[in-house]
C-alpha cells in the first residue's frame, strides 16, 4: 500500500503547490473511517481509496482530485456525511465526492445486457459536471479491475468485467485515455474470456519472432524513400481483445487473420498518401477487395486514412494504414473520432474537427506537466450538455435532445407507445406529459389502448419523431372529422328536399362538383368548400329563396349534431359568445375552416343574415352529455374588500369548475368588475355557479357574458 509520504512525493513531483496539509488530513480521514473494514483481498479497505490516489496522481491531477480520490467511498461505505466533508475540505471537494457517489450510484440501476454501450458512458459524461469526477470514478474502476481477481464469487467477477466493458472502455476512448482504454479492456477480457485471451497471447508469442516488425518498418521506410517520400512508419501489435474481436466480426480462425499487425505510413501532405500508395503497390503486391479509401469518402465519425493490405517481403500479409500528420493526430484522439460517430446523426458535420477541440485541449493539458492546476481548474464537460440520458423501467436507456418530454420519451421507444400514451410517472411519481425529463431520470409510460395523439401535444414535444406523428394525426383526424360533417351537412340539405343522400346521388355529387371520391367531396363540404346551397341547387336546379334566421327558431328535426366532433377541428365555438350544451344553437360555415357554433341570439349572426348559404342547422348531442368541457363566461361585480378574490375563487371550485381566465376591467375604491371565463360541462353547470356566486354578500352584480 503506498504510504502517506510517498503519495505526498508523488503528487509534489509534479506540482510544487502540493496542498501537503490538507493531502495528509485526508489520508487521516480516510483512514480512520473505513477503519477495520476490509477488501475481498482481505487488505485493509483504506487500501483501496489510497491506491486510487496513487493512479489520479500518476495521471498528474491536482491535489483536489487527489484528495477526493482518498474520500471517495467515504459517505457510500461508512457513516461520513457530506457536510463533515465539506466542513472538514471545503465545499469544492464536497462537490466532488458527491458527484462520484452519484456515479456509483447510477451504476447499478441499469439491468445486466440492457445496458447501450455508448448511452451509458454518454450518460456518465452527462451526469458529470466537473470533468475530475468521471477521472476519479476512472481511477476508482482501474484500481477494481487490477484486484478484481480477489472477489471469490464468479458472477460477481463476471457482472464486474462485463460492466466495465460496456461502460468504463467507451468512456476512457471518449474522453482520450488510450491507455487507460486498454488497459480496462485487457483486464475485463481477461475475467469475461479468459481462455480465448490466453490463446491469442500464446498464439502472438509463438508468432512473434519472426514478425519482426523492426525489420519491416526498415523495408517499407527504405521504399518510400526510394520513391523519393519522407515517410513516418510504425508498426504496432494489435491488443487480444481487438484481435478477439476481429475474429468474432469476420468469423475467422486466428490463423487466417492477416492483420495482427498493423503498420502506419504518416507522410505530411494529402497528395503524398496516394504516391506512397503507388511506390508500395509497386513493390508489394496488393491483395485484392482489402482496399479502403477513407481519405476521399472519411468514416461518419471524421476519420481519414487509406487502408490496404499486400503480399509482405517474406510472404506475410501486411496491413498498411497511410495517412497524413494531421489525419493521425485525429486518429489518435480516438476518443472524438468514436464519439462523432455514435453522435453523428444529430451532429452532421463531424469532419471540420471543431468538436475534436476540446478533446485536444484536455490531452494536451494532460500531457504537459508544467501547470496541471491550470488544466484541471473549473474543467467543465461540454459534451452531451445538450442531451439527457433516461431509462425505461426496465433499465433500458434513451438519448432525447434537452428538454424532452415523456412525449418525446415515449416516441422515442416506439411510435405505438407515443401514439397510445396517456401519463407517465417519473422516477416512481406521476407527473404531466409536459414536464422536462432531467438526466437519469426513470420514466415510465401510462397507456390506454384507445387513446390517440393529444394535438396540444405538438406545443411542446422536441424531438421530430414526436412532431410528425402528432402532426400527421392531426390530419387524418381532421379529415376524418371533416367527412362526418360533410355527410351530415349534405343529408340534411337532401333531407329538406324530400331526398335521401344514398350512394347514387352522392356520387352524382362527387361528378358534379369534380371529386375524385365521395370522402373528397364530403370534406369540401364539412370544410365549407362546397356550401349546401351548391348542393340544393344541383338538386332544384333552381335558386331557393332566401332565408333568414326565423327558419333555425324551429330547428331541430333536420339538425346536424355536432356530437363526438372535436372543437377545434372541424366545428369550433365562437370566441363571441361562448355557446353551452342546453344553449339555442346555430352554425356558420367558415370556407376552409369548417363550422363556428354560435349562441342564437348573438350579435356577430347580424354579418351573415344575407347569407343564407352559409348557415347550418345544428344540435348539440340528443341526450346533451358530451364529455368535454366548454368555456362560459361571467361578469362579476363584487364589493372591493380583502379577501374578495379568493371568496369568488373559492366559491367556483366547491362547484368544480376550473377558471381558465380572468380579467379585473373595472375597479374603483368601492367596488371592481371582472371577467371570468370558467370550465363548465354545460350551461345548467353555469347556471348554478352564477347562483352560487349571487348568495354570496359581497357580489353586488353577477350576469352571463358574451
Ligand atoms: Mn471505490
Amino acid at each position: 500500500m503506498l504510504r502517506q509520504f510517498e503519495l505526498v512525493e508523488r503528487v509534489r513531483s509534479y506540482d510544487a503547490g502540493v496542498d501537503e496539509a490538507a493531502l495528509n488530513s485526508a489520508y487521516v480521514f480516510a483512514m480512520v473511517k473505513h477503519g477495520s473494514q476490509t477488501r475481498d483481498s482481505g487488505d485493509p479497505y483504506f487500501s483501496h481509496p489510497v491506491e486510487v490516489a496513487g493512479i489520479l496522481a500518476d495521471m498528474k491531477l491536482d491535489s483536489q482530485s487527489i484528495i477526493t480520490g482518498l474520500l471517495h467511498d467515504t459517505v457510500e461505505d461508512t457513516n461520513t456525511t457530506l457536510d463533515e466533508i465539506s466542513g472538514k475540505f471545503g465545499p469544492q471537494i464536497a462537490n466532488l465526492v458527491d458527484g462520484v457517489t452519484k456515479l456509483s450510484r447510477l451504476e447499478s440501476q441499469a439491468e445486466e445486457g440492457r445496458r447501450t454501450m455508448g448511452n451509458y458512458a454518454k450518460l456518465f459524461l452527462a451526469m458529470s459536471e466537473d470533468l475530475r469526477v468521471l477521472l476519479v470514478k476512472l481511477a476508482d474502476r482501474l484500481h477494481n479491475m487490477r484486484t478484481l481477481h480477489h472477489v471469490r464469487r464468479e458472477d460477481k467477477r463476471l457482472r464486474i468485467a462485463r460492466e466495465t466493458m460496456e461502460i468504463y472502455v467507451p468512456m476512457a476512448e471518449r474522453i482520450g485515455m488510450q491507455w487507460l482504454k486498454e488497459e480496462l479492456e485487457d483486464l475485463a477480457f481477461s475475467h469475461i474470456n479468459e481462455d480465448a485471451r490466453n490463446s491469442i497471447l500464446e498464439r502472438l508469442r509463438f508468432l512473434r519472432p519472426d514478425s519482426n516488425l523492426a525489420k519491416i518498418e526498415r523495408h517499407l521506410k527504405r521504399v518510400l524513400k526510394k520513391g523519393g517520400l519522407d515517410a513516418r512508419v510504425d508498426g504496432r501489435e494489435k491488443k487480444p481483445h481487438a484481435i478477439w474481436r476481429k475474429m468474432q466480426r469476420k468469423n475467422v480462425s486466428f490463423d487466417q487473420l492477416s492483420d495482427i499487425v498493423a503498420f502506419r505510413v504518416v507522410v505530411s501532405r494529402v497528395p503524398d498518401c496516394y504516391a506512397a500508395l503507388g511506390v508500395i503497390h509497386g513493390v508489394l503486391p496488393m491483395i485484392p477487395d482489402r482496399f479502403k479509401d477513407y481519405i476521399s469518402t472519411p468514416k461518419p465519425n471524421g476519420y481519414r486514412s487509406i487502408h490496404t493490405t499486400v503480399h509482405g517481403p517474406e510472404g506475410k500479409r501486411l496491413e498498411i494504414q497511410i495517412r497524413t500528420r494531421e489525419m493521425d493526430e485525429v486518429a489518435e484522439y480516438g476518443v472524438a473520432a468514436h464519439w462523432s460517430y455514435t453522435a453523428g446523426e444529430d451532429r452532421a458535420s463531424a469532419s471540420d474537427g471543431s468538436q475534436y477541440q476540446w478533446v485536444r485541449q484536455l490531452l494536451d493539458s494532460i500531457d504537459s506537466t508544467s501547470d496541471p492546476e491550470e488544466f484541471i481548474k473549473n474543467t467543465k464537460l461540454q459534451l452531451f450538455q445538450d442531451r439527457v440520458y433516461c431509462f425505461t423501467p426496465m433499465g433500458e436507456i434513451h438519448e432525447l435532445p434537452r428538454n424532452a418530454t415523456p412525449v418525446d420519451f415515449a416516441y422515442a421507444i416506439h411510435t405505438r407507445i407515443g401514439d397510445t400514451c396517456v401519463g407517465a410517472k417519473i422516477n416512481g411519481v406521476s407527473k404531466r406529459l409536459d414536464t422536462i425529463l432531467q438526466n437519469g431520470d426513470q420514466v415510465e409510460i401510462m397507456r390506454s389502448r384507445y387513446a390517440s395523439p393529444n394535438p396540444l401535444w405538438v406545443r411542446f414535444v422536441v424531438t421530430g419523431r414526436a412532431h410528425s406523428r402528432i402532426r400527421r394525426h392531426i390530419r387524418i383526424k381532421e379529415r376524418g372529422e371533416y367527412i362526418r360533417l360533410g355527410r351530415a351537412i349534405i343529408q340534411q340539405t337532401c333531407a329538406s328536399l324530400r331526398r335521401v343522400a344514398d350512394d347514387d346521388l352522392l356520387e352524382k355529387f362527387s361528378e358534379a362538383f369534380g371529386k375524385r371520391t365521395v370522402d373528397d367531396l364530403l370534406e369540401a363540404v364539412g370544410r365549407g368548400e362546397i356550401t349546401s346551397e351548391r348542393v340544393r341547387r344541383l338538386l332544384t336546379s333552381k335558386r331557393s329563396p332566401s332565408r333568414k334566421r326565423r327558419r333555425f327558431q324551429s330547428s331541430g328535426k333536420h339538425a346536424v349534431s355536432i356530437d363526438g366532433l372535436t372543437p377545434g377541428m372541424a366545428v369550433h365555438h365562437a370566441e363571441c359568445c361562448h355557446p353551452l350544451p342546453g344553449d339555442r344553437i346555430v352554425g356558420i360555415v367558415e370556407t376552409g375552416k369548417g363550422v363556428a357554433i354560435h349562441t342564437i341570439d348573438c350579435d356577430s349572426l347580424q354579418e351573415h343574415e344575407d347569407s343564407v348559404e352559409e348557415w347550418l342547422d345544428v344540435s348539440w348531442s340528443p341526450d346533451g352529455a358530451a364529455p368535454e368541457h366548454y368555456v362560459g363566461r361571467i361578469a362579476v361585480d363584487v364589493i372591493n374588500q380583502p379577501g374578495a378574490l379568493g371568496e369568488i375563487t373559492t366559491a367556483i371550485g366547491n362547484q368544480d369548475a376550473n377558471i381558465t381566465n380572468l380579467k379585473i376591467n373595472a375597479r374603483t375604491a368601492d367596488f371592481f368588475g371582472m371577467l371570468i371565463d370558467l370550465e363548465v360541462h354545460d350551461v345548467h353547470h353555469l347556471t348554478s355557479i352564477i347562483a352560487a356566486l349571487r348568495s354570496i354578500a359581497i357580489v353586488m352584480d353577477i350576469s352571463r357574458a358574451p
